[in-house]
């Protein structure tokens, strides 16, 4: 198996090293993300300045590595179309330092490299884990082989990338698996107001997410009762459900 893999917290973050790492015992991995951080990047791409890639090789586990000044997305697009031999049979993303659950998923640059990886018609897996320690990123690199291995005799959906979400508990506190649809997530207090050296008003966006944990099945709800949340996910964004509605209005020129 050959596995794209990459990220939006960057190359030297730990979660992606933990994910090559193990990884690259059971697949030939081509690492290919952002020579910084990157989160929050959503489904941006470099159209207005050169794109460079360097290589190198990921210590340790002897995978190829390509450190790229772009967001996510460039990444997977340049690893496809340019550094790649030939196609992955599967794109990983992550894996990320903290959630991505409900709504962060339209600002989540991990998501949107897997989405990117969807788009091509390659099976993507995006991967995060609650903010904690190390040993998280272990467990969850761990997981994902796992994963992998599950995936691999399924005939993959379609359109469609895998959002998984781990929570940082200790392994035998871990309950399941939840197939989970996106929850609510969203934040309040999201700017501060501070004033500059100069006396000029500048914002600083922080907050507090809001989740609703009653919201059963959901992601949020999964991993706040123990469970590791894989929800699938489409990027076709049509509300089908009201088209017909909207069709009697008789919109007119
Ligand atoms: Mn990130």
């Amino acid at each position: 198996m050959k596995v794209l893999v990459t990220n939006d917290d960057g190359i030297n973050s730990p979660g992606i090293m933990a994910l090559t790492r193990e990884i690259s015992r059971i697949a030939e991995v081509t690492v290919v993300a952002p020579d910084r951080e990157r989160s929050a990047t959503a489904h941006a791409i470099t159209m207005h300045k050169p794109l460079r890639a360097e290589k190198f090789t990921v210590a340790e586990c002897n995978a190829e590595g390509w450190r790229v000044n772009g967001t996510p997305s460039d990444c997977v697009k340049l690893a496809m179309d340019v550094l790649l031999d030939s196609s992955p049979d599967m794109v990983l993303s992550g894996i990320n330092h903290g959630y991505n659950l409900g709504t962060d998923v339209i600002y989540s640059g991990t998501v949107s490299a897997a989405i990117e990886g969807a788009l091509m018609g390659i099976p993507a897996v995006a991967l995060s884990v609650a903010a904690g320690e190390e040993r998280c990123f272990d467990y969850t690199a761990k997981f994902a082989v796992r994963l992998c291995q599950q995936i691999e005799k399924q005939n993959f959906p379609k359109d469609t990338l895998f959002n998984i979400n781990v929570p940082c508990l200790r392994e035998e506190d871990m309950v399941g698996v939840y197939i989970t649809h996106l929850g609510i997530r969203k934040y309040k207090n999201s700017f501060e107001q501070r004033e500059d050296p100069r006396g000029k008003l500048y914002y600083w966006m922080a907050g507090e997410p809001i989740e609703d944990l009653n919201d059963t099945g959901s992601d949020v709800w999964a991993v706040n009762n123990g469970y590791v949340s894989m929800t699938p996910v489409q990027f076709d964004l049509t509300k089908y459900s009201i088209i017909e509605n909207v069709r009697n209005w008789n919109i007119r020129l």
